[in-house]
């Protein structure tokens, strides 16, 4: 049996989906690849290009800022052959505002996700980012939203920490893009539940989401 049921309705007009989990140690990876299934088994109706059961060589989602986790540039890393964790940030753009630390994939012109491709196709497509890959152009019900962006926040945070460490054990200042990184202090950024871990397969949604949400999600 399916870990996570997905269940198709209609919101705010248009087709769209909600789920529902049948496992509490589901972890982030089963969830990506239940989805992806789903996804691509074509039972979607998505609203924008029609007829497509996946995203490859559709670039539709491509020119926005794409915030990332901790793992996300794990994967980045292994897509593209990086050992150091440092080397990473040439596909990264980092932006402060006051306390505020946001990372998101770097852009080209044309405001362009640097891992575009001119033939429009995703030159880490395996490798995606979290958001990347459970973004789907239809309706999507609160829960799903509250879900991906607990998840995202939550390693953004991580990777924020992991980043300031990194950077500050050599003696270097975090590489900020736009805003002062003089305001950053690595006391304000704790440890959570991606810390230490490499793959989402090692993190369990229990422990990113709020009990409120995870009440709400469990069969
Ligand atoms: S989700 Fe975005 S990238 Fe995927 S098919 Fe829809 S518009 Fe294209
Ligand atoms: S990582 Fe790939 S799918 Fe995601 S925004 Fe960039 S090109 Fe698009």
């Amino acid at each position: 049996m399916k870990k996570v049921l997905f269940i198709k309705q209609k919101i705010k007009g248009y087709p769209g989906y909600d789920m529902r989990i049948r496992d509490e140690n589901l972890s982030v990876q089963d969830l990506l690849e239940e989805m992806n299934e789903f996804v691509e088994s074509g039972q979607i109706e998505r609203v924008w290009p029609g007829n497509r059961t996946n995203c490859y060589a559709c670039d539709l989602c491509c020119y926005e800022p794409l915030p990332v986790t901790s793992i996300d540039v794990e994967n980045i890393c292994q897509a593209k052959h990086i050992t150091e964790f440092s080397e990473a940030f040439k596909y990264l753009w980092v932006e402060v505002c006051g306390e505020i630390v946001d990372i998101t994939l770097r852009r080209t012109e044309g405001g362009r996700c640097i891992f575009l491709t001119a033939e429009k196709t995703c030159s880490i497509y395996r490798y995606r980012p979290f958001l990347c890959q459970t973004y789907v152009c239809c309706g999507t019900t609160e829960n799903v939203e509250e879900l991906r962006s607990q998840i995202v926040n939550q390693g953004m945070d991580e990777l924020v920490r992991k980043s300031i460490l990194t950077f500050q054990t050599r003696g270097l200042p975090l590489p900020v893009d736009r805003g002062r990184e003089d305001g950053i202090d690595l006391a304000d950024w704790s440890e959570n539940c991606f810390t230490g871990k490499t793959d989402y397969s090692e993190i369990l949604l229990k422990d990113v989401l709020s009990s409120d949400l995870l009440r709400i999600l469990l069969l």
